[in-house]
């Protein structure tokens, strides 16, 4: 009975797009949640989706209940607000727990068992392999041990699940706090109607969020998602105490409150290999949030469905070691793993950017609004147009700034071609994953 081909463990973003692409598969699915049904895919988030990542990988759009508000693009704003770039790009405003439940519930319908209230305790692990866990149903106050041929581990930042496997699995590897963010948003009724409501905002300020920003993300007319996040471990106040401080400054018109909470969320490369054998890791799990806005949504569902892609050819072969399930690896970094790589660079230096300079840097268009949105959507900061910035940068007088801007292009070129020599197999990873640490030390050598 407790024998499945799959096991995914945790129904957000990450684990139910997995489910929604191995439904009807002809293979034996179980995905868990702790949280109650009603809950699943309720957490803290801006809930902005591009809408490209439905694009790509063949996924529904949200809409009814599930769309909050169509979006046409992103206004971003200098730390003195005399700068306001626009950068147009669709995407969605969701109600993320409508839409996440509106797959598991399709991928219920296609074969797939759904178990909400039940937490996967702890690992079945023998031989070197991953074989199950031993879950927790709440409803029945019932412990069993579930045995899979292949465990997804989507459980969000919380990693609750890998965290507890044998620490010498290259799938157990530790986040740095500084790699972090820590975010906080509320969810309410404004007093009155919001302006250009298809445009996301965003206020870039390092005393009101340092490491990070403040958003204002419009879920129709008369509601707003508002929030900011800061880096993790830099010893900052608490989140709250800038929430405090500052709403009056982003969002004066919020009235009514009806949802607010906080979470962190991962801001570097992905982990450096989702697999091992008998497990995929996938989602905020696997570190897969864009480094530079730690939005998370879009990359984990990239995770998902790579892991189901990986997991239909393994059974063809009828082999679940990390070797078989390598192709998620390779799937996941060519999709955007590379491109998060170069951009936990970027994100690094952006980070350590006064708000001078960056009043400085909007205002002078030192990177471009279409470059800047180049760089989110490729990872690549264009060295020809750094070229062209420091020729006027320098006879301006910030040459300092744009030396560094320089040295930062080359190395998130130098990362990208890295990850364009991933691995193809688990015994080169040692290797392949010293280079990159090596390279990440250079660069920190060199923007110091
Ligand atoms: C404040 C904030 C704002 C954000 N804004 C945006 C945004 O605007 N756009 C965007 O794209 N991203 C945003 N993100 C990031 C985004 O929320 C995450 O990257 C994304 O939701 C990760 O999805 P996931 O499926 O990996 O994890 P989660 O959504 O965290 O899902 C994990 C699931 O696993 C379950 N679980 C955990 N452990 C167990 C266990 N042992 N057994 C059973 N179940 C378990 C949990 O109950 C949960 O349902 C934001 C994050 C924060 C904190």
């Amino acid at each position: 009975m407790n024998n499945y081909d799959v096991l995914i463990i945790g129904g957000g973003f990450a684990g139910a797009t997995s489910a929604w692409h191995l439904a009807k598969k002809g293979l034996k699915v179980l995905l868990i949640d702790s949280k109650p049904w009603n809950r699943i895919g309720d957490k803290p988030c801006g809930d902005a989706v591009s809408k490209e990542h439905f694009d790509n990988l063949g996924m529904p759009y949200p809409e009814g209940e599930q769309l909050e508000q169509k979006i046409q693009g992103i206004k971003i704003y200098s730390p003195d607000n005399e700068t306001v770039w626009k950068v147009d790009g669709e995407g969605f405003e969701i109600n993320s727990p409508a839409y996440t439940q509106r797959l598991l519930r399709e991928a219920q319908d296609r074969g797939v068992e759904v178990m909400d209230q039940t937490t996967a305790m702890k690992p079945i692990f023998e031989d070197g392999f991953v074989r199950g866990a031993v879950i927790f149903d709440r409803r029945k106050e019932q412990q069993t041990e579930v045995r899979a041929k292949v465990v997804i581990e989507a459980t969000g930042y919380s990693m609750s699940f890998r965290s507890k496997l044998p620490q010498e699995l290259p799938v157990t590897e530790l986040l740095d706090d500084r790699d972090s963010d820590i975010a906080y948003r509320e969810v309410g009724i404004t007093k009155g109607d919001i302006e250009d409501p298809g445009y996301l905002r965003i206020f870039i300020n390092q005393k009101a969020s340092p490491g990070g920003y403040w958003w204002y993300f419009p879920k129709g007319k008369n509601k707003v998602n508002v929030g900011l996040g800061i880096q993790g471990g830099m010893g900052y106040p608490s989140i709250y105490t800038y929430y405090q401080k500052y709403l009056k400054d982003y969002a004066p018109d919020l009235e009514r409150i009806v949802v607010k909470g906080g979470a962190l969320v991962p801001t570097r490369r992905p982990i450096s290999t989702l697999v091992w054998n008998g497990i995929i890791v996938v989602g905020d799990s696997a570190f897969t949030a864009n480094p530079v806005h730690g939005g998370g949504k879009g990359s984990a569902m990239i995770s998902g469905f790579c892991a189901a892609k990986a997991v239909l050819n393994a059974f063809e072969v009828g082999d679940f070691s990390a070797e078989s399930l390598w192709e998620t690896n390779v799937c996941y970094n060519e999709r955007y793993g590379a491109k998060q790589a170069s951009l936990e660079l970027f994100r690094r230096f952006l980070q350590r950017l006064s708000d001078d300079e960056i009043n400085y840097g909007m205002k002078k268009r030192v990177i471009r609004e279409e470059d800047l949105l180049e760089t989110s959507l490729k990872g690549d900061l264009q060295l020809s147009v750094v070229d062209k910035a420091m020729r006027v940068i320098s006879a301006l007088g910030k040459p300092s700034l744009l030396f560094k801007l320089k040295t930062v292009a080359e190395y998130m070129k130098e990362m990208k071609s890295l990850y364009k020599e991933y691995p193809r197999s688990p015994k080169e990873l040692p290797i392949w994953k010293a280079r990159v640490e090596n390279t990440l030390s250079q660069f920190e050598q060199s923007v110091k």
